[in-house]
């Protein structure tokens, strides 16, 4: 783990946005305030939101991908990354450009962009490890998590890095491996318990412990992200299936405990 920061010179950029839902609209709001430009395109027609942002808004890939960007930033779903890439033209990038992903797995983005992506292409992955309601006022000292994949152009990566650094971000360099391997015991981990207190119906009560409120509001942050988000963090974590499982033993281990001291107190009342 280091710091990303550098004394290299730092540029404004142009940043290109694939996949304008929740996420990409919540960096781009950072991205502008501090004076890089942004463009999108998306699955659906943002036109009219981005208008009010002032974002030109591409409904055809092609002239977005010819647009002259520093920066693609891949906002997409996980489940979706594949198709949205393999359905790009990228032979119609006109310059050689920084590749940047923003999924909240990295293994499977920093493969499939190895794959698809020109040789000649950069690519930087990277996790912000917040979102709309934790970073609602502010990024500081929220995590960044990164991997320089394959960066030739320097000063371009750090002027991106650069945008959560100035916000405050505690930059968190990291191999995808060891990301993966440490969001499925904690991120995936803290998802999967909230969806299952989801499930069962817990609603916060009059007499809360703090305890509860902290599994009440566990509860809602991960309703709060879209079910192909949390399905993401399983399919494409190759150590998620692991935990899911120690989840379950565990489960069965606390269960048995209790069940045996009540069978030895109910023996011993007899
Ligand atoms: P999401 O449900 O993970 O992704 C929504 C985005 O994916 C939208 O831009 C949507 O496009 C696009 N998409 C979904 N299915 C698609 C398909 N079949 N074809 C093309 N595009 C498709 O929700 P999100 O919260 O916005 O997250 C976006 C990315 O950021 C994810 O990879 C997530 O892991 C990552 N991330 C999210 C958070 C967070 O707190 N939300 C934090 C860190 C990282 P349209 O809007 O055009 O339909």
């Amino acid at each position: 783990m280091s710091s990303s920061s550098s004394s290299l010179p730092l540029q404004t950029l142009k940043i290109g946005i694939v996949g304008f839902g929740t996420f990409g609209q919540f960096l781009a709001k950072t991205m502008i305030k501090q004076g890089h430009t942004t463009r999108a395109t998306s699955r659906t027609d943002y036109s009219q939101l981005c208008h009010q942002l002032d974002v030109p808004f591409f409904r055809d890939v092609v002239p977005f991908l010819e647009a002259d960007n520093d920066v693609i930033l891949i906002c997409t779903s996980i489940l979706s990354l594949s198709e949205v890439l393999n359905s790009m033209p990228l032979h119609r990038l006109k310059r050689q450009t920084l590749f940047v992903d923003v999924l909240s797995v990295k293994e499977h983005p920093r493969n499939v962009l190895l794959q698809v992506l020109p040789e000649n292409m950069d690519v930087l992955c990277t996790h912000p490890m917040f979102g709309p309601e934790s970073g609602k006022n502010g990024w500081k000292d929220l995590p960044l998590v990164y991997e320089k994949v394959r960066v030739r152009n320097e000063t371009r990566c750090s002027s991106f890095l650069h945008i959560f650094e100035s916000e405050g971000c505690r930059m968190v360099e990291m191999s995808c491996e060891e990301h993966d391997k440490v969001a499925a015991r904690s991120q995936f981990l803290s998802h999967s318990i909230g969806r299952i207190l989801a499930e069962m119906g817990i609603e916060s009560t009059s007499m809360n412990t703090k305890s509860f409120e902290t599994l009440v509001k566990l509860k809602e942050s991960a309703t709060n992200d879209s079910f192909d988000l949390f399905s993401g963090l399983f399919i494409h974590n190759r150590f998620a299936q692991q935990e899911l499982m120690n989840l379950e033993q565990s489960f069965e281990k606390v269960k048995q405990r209790l069940l045996k001291k009540m069978s030895e107190r109910q023996s011993l009342s007899s």
